[in-house]
């Protein structure tokens, strides 16, 4: 029996400043594993975004869409939150985030986030995924760095958010 109850309904938080190939394969890989996903995108004034939450949303609502139409992936929505991570995940009654592990500098940090959620909601589990190798090193500050110094972004990011990059590279 497959009623509300019993869906399985993951969170994918991020910055998503902007959304590259690397978090489309994470997002691949969970909408495999769970009914599901919820991407959630913080404000996170804190990080200084260079896309506006508004921008964020649009270019994350793209490669919803493509995943859609390319892939015929249509258990991915979006949301934006800026409250607690795990307040947010109770509001959507998610039990489950997903984050992506890249090096083993990503570690350190994933393990102190893992370690406040679980003390702030124990019942959260939050489960990693690898994107494949060759997405593995994308990193969306890089991205921007790379944008800025005029270089090619097109094969890290999809076209529509590559035009973006191009339009705010002077201002980055
Ligand atoms: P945050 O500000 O939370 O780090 P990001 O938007 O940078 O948000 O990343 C969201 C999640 O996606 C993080 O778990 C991050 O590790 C993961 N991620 C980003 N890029 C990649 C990639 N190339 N491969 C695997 N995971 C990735």
């Amino acid at each position: 029996m497959n009623n509300g109850m019993s869906q399985r309904i993951a969170v994918y938080p991020g910055t998503f400043d902007p959304i590259t190939k690397g978090h489309r394969d994470i997002l691949q890989r969970a909408a495999r594993l769970f009914d599901h996903i919820i991407i959630a995108i913080a404000v996170n004034a804190g990080k200084n975004p260079i896309f506006s939450l508004t921008e964020r949303l649009q270019l994350v609502q793209q490669e919803i869409d493509a995943l859609s139409e390319e892939k015929n992936i249509t258990n991915i929505k979006v949301q934006t939150f800026d409250t607690l991570l795990v307040d947010f995940a109770k509001k959507v009654n998610a039990h489950i985030l997903i984050r992506g592990l890249r090096a083993v500098s990503d570690f350190e940090y994933e393990l102190q986030l893992v370690g406040m959620n679980t003390s702030l909601s124990p019942d959260l589990e939050t489960i990693f995924l690898m994107a494949s190798e060759r997405y593995q090193f994308i990193s969306s500050s890089m991205i921007k760095e790379v944008a800025h110094l005029g270089g090619d972004v097109t094969p890290f990011v999809s076209p529509a958010v590559a035009q973006k990059l191009i339009e705010k590279a002077s201002i980055i």
